[in-house]
């Protein structure tokens, strides 16, 4: 049996990503789209063989409660779109994978949670490296105390984003942080297991820079996780870009160059001054986290990545945000 999927926003990760890795999906099907252009909706569905009784606009996105062929809803829109596109999904009775940052704010990701609660489906949120082997080795080798007690991490997220872009509207989505620092926080997290209590944070942004005029260009933040790990942390919508992070224990390195992209990953253990490259199979990342999820649906289990999962990201983002505001170390709530 297959999951049949509808995608939420047709803009450059749904196009160029997601409708492509359906292609190598076991799984998962795309039946139904939604977006607020037909014409461009149309012509989509043509190519994916959907049926174009299944193209749906924002108005009448609730009608989808009613079409069997839709099980999951994948959204994929602005991130302050996420919660209420998650909710109405929810509410229409399908399960939700969302992307990530989750949403704007704490009682946003609570009312997702709670709606997901109620309508008894599952809430994912759309960490994809949770599924690509470099990362879940890198995870493994934490876990089985293969670098030792990790003392330090470091991870740099950055690009070079350029106008237009929704990134570079705070309404839209927040700002670096948000968007491409959300994945040291959630590395920092997934090579701990633990949870950070405190974090400090400067942003930097350029007064001559027409791009940087409501988002930072860069923000550098640190995270005190309750073992005594500090992950260091930076992000940037205004360089060549890295994409990488390195744990430091006490009896190992582990570093991973190209961490967060599409592919390109390269993980290497370094101890008593060897080094051991990991040679593993890539996957596509999108196809593995829809199969995943699919799985999930099919088997009615809870997914790995769950709206608490997002919601712990957002609250350490609202905490990094007051942080570069105060110049102080904030306490992140729990
Ligand atoms: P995008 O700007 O290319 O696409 C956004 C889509 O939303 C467009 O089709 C746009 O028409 C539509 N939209 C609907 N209502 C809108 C409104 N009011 N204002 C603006 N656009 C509106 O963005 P994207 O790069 O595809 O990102 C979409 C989401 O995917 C974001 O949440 C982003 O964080 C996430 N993302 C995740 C990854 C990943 O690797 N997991 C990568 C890229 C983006």
């Amino acid at each position: 049996k297959t999951v049949g999927w509808a995608v939420v926003g047709l803009g450059q990760l749904a196009l160029e990503e997601v409708l492509p890795a359906f292609a190598k999906c076991r799984l998962s099907k795309p039946v139904a789209l939604v977006s607020g252009h037909p014409d461009k909706a149309k012509k989509v569905a043509a190519v994916y063989g959907i049926d174009p009784k299944n193209v749906y606009d924002y108005e009448n996105y609730d009608t989808i409660a009613k079409n069997p062929q839709v099980d999951v809803i994948y959204v994929i829109l602005p991130n302050s779109l996420h919660a209420e596109y998650t909710v109405r999904g929810l509410k229409a009775g399908k399960h939700v994978l969302c992307e990530k940052p989750m949403a704007a704010t704490v009682a946003e990701c609570e009312r997702m949670i709670a709606a997901g609660k109620e309508a008894k489906r599952k809430l994912m949120i759309a960490y994809r490296l949770r599924h690509e082997p470099f990362n879940r080795t890198a995870i493994d080798l934490c876990r089985k105390g293969e670098v030792g007690k990790i003392k330090l991490i470091t991870a740099s997220n950055g690009q070079d984003t350029k106008a237009p872009n929704i990134r570079l509207s705070k309404a839209l989505a927040g700002g670096p942080v948000e968007d491409v620092g959300v994945y040291c926080l959630n590395a920092a997290r997934y090579l701990t297991g633990e949870e950070p209590t405190e974090v400090t944070a400067v942003a930097v942004r350029p007064k001559d820079d027409p791009r940087f005029r409501e988002v930072a260009e860069s923000v550098a933040f640190t995270l005190r996780f309750p073992s005594g790990t500090v992950a260091v942390c930076d992000c940037s919508f205004g360089v060549a870009g890295v994409r990488r992070y390195t744990v430091q224990g006490a009896a190992a390195t582990l570093s991973m160059d190209g961490a967060f992209g599409y592919a390109g990953q390269e993980l290497v253990l370094e101890k008593d001054k060897r080094k051991a490259k990991f040679d593993l199979s890539p996957v596509n990342h999108f196809a593995a986290e829809m199969d995943y999820f699919s799985t999930c649906v099919l088997k009615n289990e809870n997914p790995l990545t769950p709206g608490e999962e997002g919601l712990a990201d957002v609250r350490a983002i609202i905490a990094i945000a007051e942080a570069t505001r105060t110049g102080r170390p904030v306490p992140i709530p729990r």
